[in-house]
């Protein structure tokens, strides 16, 4: 058959099962009955007075041979009684990804708290049917996580303190320094917990890199420099500066016990038509003299999350990706000729000992949000409390402004900007809907 003929045949293929008649249904208008008896989605039940059948034994999970159950137990107070014995299941949680629907948990359960139903459907497609708008839950709840895009969180930020709701919001803590002012401001009035998500500054990593840095052993502390990159995940509602370097932001800040003066930044759009993709900031800390260089990319064949400390005696590197060894000391230096000694090609070089010291492995997350709970728990205040991530959207607004003037920009003028302004409520949420 002639070559030019071999895209008509493909076609010919196309055509003859475009008009067969299909085995499937349109799920999910036209749903398929389940077979009698079939066992499907699990079910925790309760004795008719309320209280859980659960008594968090752990059968179930040791009996799953898919490893699909995760159970923890806890013990009951007169206080707070949620079963009728000693334990109840304080945690439950099965991942359906695994689960072979097996039924074996349900006969392992003593107390009958685990049935199957004869539901299959483990999510729906129909937003308002799956999750309930943020007015209604507010009563029932004392504390909410925003983990939404970064522009709604100072709208429901406000809304859940508003109702009198601690807050822990995802880094950013908001897009603008009015915004992120209104929210400190609310959070004051309203006496709750305002936590931004920066969950590097509860990294164990990142503490020993502080206590390096602080604790003198590197030396004259020369310089920070922080890279976070890789390929993707590009966002539609911020730049890659907002969407990557509030970690950075966070942990010189965190880890030089200061903020800085003036921000300085650079990008360029190369894939996304509205948003710069590969983009560098300096931030100047005047008061130490010293400066924290930022590159974050979601254009870069590389995972890359590393932070160096330089000093005048050792240098130290945290890579955040590495599998051990994740804070990494080396005794290197270059020393500079002694003032009239001679020309700067006489810089020596001192070649010592690489020595990863041991740190303790915890999830920052989880440490993040016991850490928000107990604040909550004890009236105490938050490690990295609002005025840190208000420290954060104020840098990360100066590098919006540099990077459209082309300039220097100094933290004084969105803070002076703001003063002028007055602590106005709402003039950063305009147009903004969720929940
Ligand atoms: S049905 Fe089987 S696989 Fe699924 S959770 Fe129960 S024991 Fe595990
Ligand atoms: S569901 Fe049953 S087996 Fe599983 S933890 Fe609760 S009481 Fe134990």
């Amino acid at each position: 058959m002639p070559e030019f003929l071999g895209p008509v045949k493909g076609f010919g293929v196309t055509f003859r099962q475009m008009f067969r008649k299909v085995d499937t249904v349109q799920y999910p208008e036209e749903k398929h009955p389940t077979a009698p008896r079939f066992h499907g989605r699990h079910q925790l039940n309760r004795w008719p007075d309320g209280l859980e059948k659960c008594i968090g034994c752990e059968l179930c999970a040791w009996a799953c041979p898919a490893d699909a159950i995760y159970v923890e137990g806890a013990d009951n107070t007169e206080e707070e009684r949620y079963s009728p014995g000693e334990r109840y299941g304080a945690v439950y949680q099965i991942n359906y990804l695994r689960c072979i629907l097996c039924g074996l948990c349900v006969e392992a359960c003593p107390t009958r708290a685990l049935t199957m139903t004869n539901d299959y459907e483990l999510a729906d497609n129909r937003v308002g049917e799956e999750f309930l708008p943020q007015t209604s839950v507010l009563p029932h709840v004392d504390a909410v996580i925003i983990a939404t895009p970064p522009a709604s969180h100072a709208l429901l930020g406000l809304k859940a303190i508003a109702a009198g709701k601690h807050v822990l919001i995802e880094k950013p803590l908001a897009t603008t320094t009015d915004a992120a002012w209104s929210l400190v401001d609310a959070a004051e009035a309203a006496g709750v917990v305002l936590m931004p998500g920066h969950t590097f500054e509860h990294n164990a990593a990142v503490h020993k890199l502080r206590d390096l840095v602080r604790g003198g052993q590197l030396g004259r502390l020369f310089y920070l420099d922080c890279a976070r990159l890789n390929l993707g995940l590009y966002q539609t509602d911020v730049n890659v500066i907002l969407d990557l370097a509030p970690h950075d932001i966070s942990i010189s800040n965190f880890v030089l016990g200061s903020r800085p003066t003036t921000v300085t930044a650079w990008g360029s759009r190369h894939v996304h038509p509205e948003h710069e993709d590969v983009a560098y900031l300096r931030l100047d800390y005047a008061d130490l003299g010293v400066r924290a260089n930022i590159h974050v990319s979601w254009l870069d064949p590389h995972k890359v999350r590393r932070i160096t400390a330089v000093g005048s005696k050792k240098m130290v590197v945290y890579n955040d990706v590495a599998d051990g060894e994740r804070i990494r000391v080396y005794d290197k230096s270059a020393v500079p000729p002694e003032e009239g000694d001679g020309p700067l090609s006489q810089v020596a070089y001192h070649l010592g000992d690489v020595v990863s010291p041991f740190v303790a492995f915890a999830e920052p997350l989880a440490v993040q949000d016991q850490h928000f709970v107990d604040c909550i728990a004890n009236g105490s205040h938050p490690s990295a409390d609002g005025s840190s991530g208000l420290a954060v959207v104020q840098v990360l607004e100066c590098a919006q402004i540099s990077l459209r003037e082309q300039r220097p920009v100094a933290l004084a003028e969105v803070t002076r900007r703001r003063m002028a302004a007055g602590p106005t409520l709402d003039a950063a949420f305009t147009g903004t809907s969720v929940g």
